[in-house]
């Protein structure tokens, strides 16, 4: 579980706010992230989030206790219902509708109250890191079921109308009270002749074959917003499968992210790191190098002296965050490269360089025996034999 955040940042309002401040704060993001008016990516979780700080700070008993003792505090007193026991949501979302399922989203249940809803659908799309960088609108093909346009969903041939099921007398549902010592309790089932459905069809739409809904797929426009990453997903209200009976409500599409790894650029939530050669005399003299960006090109100073493994950072060229909060930086971590091909000039440089550090190569140094004044080195010995012998 990642750390829980304060509420008051949460709600971005101060520790001193009033009452008044904290429900406006609460109704602005609500607005903004109500998953059944939000596109966001992460709508629900910060819609969760922003409703549990307003919980606590809304009433003044837990706010106190919130105060005193942080979320250790709220936990070890509050049951997650509890918390949300006495919070007037509706009072917050009139208006604009909505209040009532703030429980269910929490509890789950209710949600089914009329005819049953069409199944969600999930789709995963994968994005390059460019592509989660700028954000893009894409449209994707999804394999779903649709209300049959032949017949409107209600499964009779056109002209022909489904009739009233007999068994259930059109309520699909069979009611029976029973008389307990808890007093009367209703159970219902679902008429078994119709289904449920309260009506029976007699003449079968042939594009459906009675079903009232036919399997498509559909071109859906997806629109990404700048700053995505793995892992997040797209709510697409009602774009999901359509209801099993006419009336319900069709489900909804999620749309999963993947952002596919970059060859050069690794990311951290924000931020990109990248890895940039730069050769001795860089690191050493001082260097004006040019790294790529996921956006073009920067240029980096990099001071004489520079080690191998130092860390540069690019302001504002890393990714864009979610919400337009501001963009994370680029981190540019140099690795001196070691040169291996030398030419013989080259060589020559860096072993008077070397001389000139007062340093002796490793050849010189397992090679004890120094050649004294006049007498030859071995190699010279060699030499001078091969050429006696070719002579
Ligand atoms: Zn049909
Ligand atoms: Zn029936």
């Amino acid at each position: 579980m990642p750390e829980k955040k304060d509420y008051y940042e949460v709600l971005g309002v101060s520790k001193e706010a009033g009452e008044k401040d904290i429900k406006s704060a609460y109704r602005k993001l609500a607005m903004k992230y109500h998953p059944d008016k939000s596109d966001e990516p992460d709508a629900e979780d910060r819609f969760k989030e922003i409703s549990e700080a307003y919980a606590v700070l809304s009433d003044p008993d837990k706010r106190q206790q919130y105060d005193q003792f942080g979320h250790a505090g709220i936990n070890s007193q509050y049951s997650q219902e509890d918390l949300f026991r006495g919070v007037n949501f509706e009072d917050i979302f009139r208006g604009f509708g909505g209040g009532e399922s703030i429980f269910d989203m929490f509890f789950g249940g209710g949600r089914r109250r009329g005819p049953s809803r069409g199944n969600d659908l999930r789709y995963d799309l994968d994005l390059t890191l460019e592509q989660a960088s700028t954000g893009m609108e894409t449209t994707i093909d999804v394999p779903r079921a649709e209300v049959c346009p032949t017949c409107s969903g209600s499964g009779a041939r056109p002209g022909t109308s489904p009739v009233k099921c007999t068994s259930c007398g059109g309520t699909g549902q069979f009611t029976r009270a029973q008389n307990t010592p808890f007093g009367q309790m209703i159970s219902s089932t679902a008429c078994p002749k119709c289904g449920g459905k309260g009506q029976i069809v007699t003449t079968p739409c042939e594009d459906c074959r009675g079903a009232g809904r036919v399997h498509r797929r559909r071109k859906i426009n997806v629109k990404i917003p700048q700053g995505v990453d793995s892992g997040q997903h797209l709510k697409l209200r009602g774009q999901g499968e359509a209801a099993p009976e006419p009336g319900g409500q069709a489900g909804d599409l999620y749309v999963f992210i993947n952002v596919r790894p970059h060859s050069r650029f690794t990311r951290s939530d924000s931020d990109l790191m990248l890895e940039a050669p730069i050769s001795i005399t860089q690191a050493t003299l001082g260097s004006d190098i040019e790294v790529p960006t996921l956006n073009g090109k920067a240029r980096i100073k990099v001071p004489s002296g520079t080690q191998p493994g130092s860390v540069f950072r690019l302001k504002g060229k890393g990714m864009p965050r979610l919400h337009g909060s501001g963009t994370g930086d680029l981190h540019v971590r140099v690795n001196v490269r070691t040169p291996s091909a030398l030419t013989a000039r080259q060589k020559e440089l860096l072993e008077e360089l070397a001389a000139e550090f007062g340093e002796q190569r490793a050849a010189e140094k397992g090679d004890k025996r120094k050649p004294e004044k006049g007498e030859k080195s071995l190699i010279d010995k060699i030499v001078d034999e091969v050429k006696g012998a070719v002579q």
